[in-house]
């Protein structure tokens, strides 16, 4: 089964001239988008983010903040899109930054919901850099809220994933999570 058939046959059932010249290639483009973009994270390994480096004397929070995304929602494949704060406290590992953000984009790149890209980056972090906190916040605009009708057009859903330290009520953990909230501010 083609993604090109399908699509071919899902512009038929919307009510659409799929022969019409607009549309000839419309199911190569939306094939192309699909699998080298919008859901390209299904054939990439988080894995391979983590080429880490030893640390022993760095201990403070390390944080990638306004990270810009694209993903789909898995509700009505529609778009979802704002930025993410991903930060962690290492504790012997560290890989380099700009990792952070290839990790997002292996999770983001999937049907998704946008609770658990968060869960899944601090889950990868936890992992495989054995940190001492992790933690993934997403601020996000929904398509499928503000064209549905629903009335919710400027409304933005934020999601806090965190896990280790950050989790703590008091001390450390705790002051560690309110520097990161006002970091990210
Ligand atoms: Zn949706």
């Amino acid at each position: 089964m083609s993604i090109d058939n399908l699509i071919s046959d899902l512009l038929v059932a919307i009510g659409e001239d799929r022969d019409r010249e607009g549309l000839l290639e419309t199911p190569a483009r939306v094939r192309k988008a699909y699998l080298n973009e919008l859901f390209i994270g299904y054939s990439q390994d988080p894995a391979d983010c983590f080429k880490t480096f030893d640390s022993d004397t760095y201990d403070q929070m390390v944080l990638l903040k306004d990270i810009e995304f694209c993903s789909c929602c898995e509700h009505h494949m529609l778009p979802f899109f704002g930025k993410a704060h991903i930060a962690y406290i290492p504790d012997k590992k560290i890989i380099g930054i700009s990792k952070l953000a290839r990790l997002l984009e292996v999770f983001s790149r999937r049907l998704q919901i946008q609770e658990r890209i968060g869960e899944q980056v601090t889950s990868a972090l936890m992992e495989y850099l054995q940190p001492i906190g992790a933690a993934c916040i997403i601020e996000a605009a929904h398509l499928c809220m503000r064209m549905r009708g629903v009335g919710k057009q400027n409304s933005v859903m934020v999601t806090s994933s965190l896990k280790g330290n950050f989790l703590q009520k008091s001390g450390s953990g705790y002051a560690a999570r309110e520097e990161l909230m006002r970091l990210i501010k």
